[in-house]
């Protein structure tokens, strides 16, 4: 992602949210967004250091990629994209976005607990002080 991008957005996954409340992320736009419900979850806290750093946050629940650039582009605007994610999740949407000419940056998740690997589900969580650092 380029600091100089006309629209700065996040892509973070739903493992980061509190499960240990019923979340109330909704679609806008983009993608969900977080509603902000629980003080001790990763989304919340990593979403409002992204909005104060002026970069859109986005729980990705499967908005297309080529459909952002495609409507940011058509208006003249350029795009970055910062991705959260576990290391396959990050080397899949890095591809994705060097296919539509999209600069990324992408910070990895402090754990990779995915049902994928586990056979069963575990939250999970991100170092908020080095996302700080990185976009502030
Ligand atoms: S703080 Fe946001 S992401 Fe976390 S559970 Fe609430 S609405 Fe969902």
């Amino acid at each position: 992602m380029s600091e100089n991008s006309d629209r700065k957005i996040a892509l973070m996954p739903y493992c980061l949210q509190d499960f240990s409340v019923s979340c109330k992320a909704a679609k806008n736009g983009y993608d969900y967004q977080c509603k902000g419900c629980s003080a001790i979850c990763y989304q919340n806290h990593a979403s409002s250091i992204l909005g104060k750093n002026n970069i859109e946050p986005f729980i990705w629940m499967g908005g297309s990629i080529k459909e952002l650039a495609k409507s940011t582009y058509s208006k003249g605007q350029s795009l970055g994209i910062l991705g959260i994610a576990c290391i396959p999740e990050l080397v899949w949407g890095i591809r994705k976005c060097n296919r539509y000419k999209i600069p990324v940056v992408g910070i990895p998740l402090n754990a990779n607990r995915c049902i994928r690997w586990f056979g069963e589900f575990f939250p999970n969580s991100i170092n908020l002080d080095e996302l700080e650092k990185l976009v502030s």
